[in-house]
């Protein structure tokens, strides 16, 4: 979330900005430096407004996704668009290709409201004059709107048009074979975006390029972990010998295991349930804080989710990615039965990855 600010929340979603959106403002003031104050408020007007459409075109994703159980992050706005970050994929192509087709589709409804407000109102063919004034905004946003709906539908993986391929292609084939057809479609059509970015002097068209060619790889590079991870469960990789923790005891005692040890991080129990996790910034802030005495139920974290051994590896790595959690406990029958932390089970990827 660097250098993104919270601008609030809908539908239990958070929004930000990104600072780069803080430019347009001052591009658009810039660019228009021969234009009239009044037609520099509808130009800033009409960015607002395209951004609210970009917005919106955001929750078609995330609600949609919701309808499958996928949470979203939240979104973040930026100078190129918007992002809304899913916890995860919906693996079902077909649900994939509802989620990325309902971004596009909110632009195309966007479009329909106005043409028909602007058929009521008996305004429907106004030319467009060079200068952004009342009489032409409407129109002028309901064709930005087919555009980015346009845009948006480029079969450039992972913009939404490639999410399409990649769903419908993986109707047929297996996930990852779907995945790499798309990246290279992406790319090379990303190549082609940078090419003509280039030639027209268009930057945006140059750093979504960029964000394509580099996104796309990023993706496959994840589908591929993920393979090789599906063939696995939690009990392959967890480390069975282990030295917990009693909430009771004081930070020196963490302290004392860590060096002894060499473990990380820990379970804490109460007696014999399970309270929370004591990770290695948890002990390095008490160290910090000269605070060694205290007992290990004030540096240690709650926030936690422990699973199962008959687990899937791949539930551990989406934790591990969506979350800053550094160990997972491993419970069976209400006993701790073994960790899993960040790095081994990254250790494990690089060994799977490297068959
Ligand atoms: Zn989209």
């Amino acid at each position: 979330m660097f250098k993104s600010f919270r601008i609030g929340q809908l539908f239990n979603i958070p929004i930000f900005i990104h600072w780069s959106f803080l430019l347009l403002p001052l591009i658009v003031i810039y660019r228009s430096d021969a234009l009239e104050t009044v037609n520099i408020v509808w130009e800033l007007a009409l960015v607002f407004a395209l951004f609210g459409c970009v917005l919106l075109h955001e929750f078609g994703h995330a609600l949609s996704a919701r309808r499958y159980g996928v949470k979203t992050l939240d979104i973040i706005l930026s100078i190129i668009g918007g992002v809304a970050r899913l916890t995860r994929l919906p693996e079902k192509p077909w649900q994939e290709l509802v989620v990325a087709a309902a971004g596009p589709a909110v632009n195309v409804v966007i479009t329909a409201v106005i043409g028909l407000l602007l058929w009521i109102t008996g305004n429907f063919d106004l030319p467009y004059a060079g200068v952004i004034d009342s009489s032409n905004f409407l129109p002028i946003l309901a064709f930005a709107n087919i555009a980015l709906a346009v845009f948006n539908l480029v079969p450039a993986f992972p913009m939404d048009g490639g999410r399409i391929l990649r769903a419908g292609l993986a109707m047929k084939l297996s996930r990852l074979r779907a995945t790499f057809i798309a990246m290279v479609v992406g790319q090379v059509l990303a190549t082609g975006f940078a090419a003509y970015g280039i030639y027209s002097g268009n930057y945006t068209l140059i750093f979504i390029a960029v964000f394509v060619f580099y996104g796309a790889a990023t993706e496959y590079r994840g589908i591929k972990k993920e393979t090789a991870l599906s063939n696995h469960k939690v009990r392959d990789t967890m480390e069975q010998q282990f030295c917990i923790l009693q909430q009771s005891h004081a930070m020196n005692y963490a302290i004392q295991m860590l060096t002894n040890t060499g473990q990380q991080h820990f379970v804490v129990l109460n007696l014999m349930s399970l309270e929370g996790v004591l990770t290695h910034q948890n002990i390095l802030k008490s160290i910090h804080e000269k605070d060694t005495l205290s007992p290990i139920s004030k540096y240690m974290t709650k926030d936690f989710v422990a699973l199962s051994a008959d687990d899937n590896i791949k539930n551990a790595y989406h934790l591990f990615q969506n979350n800053n959690y550094e160990i997972i406990p491993i419970i069976e029958n209400g006993v701790v039965i073994g960790i899993l932390d960040k790095t081994s089970l990254n250790e494990f990827l690089i060994t799977q990855e490297a068959k």
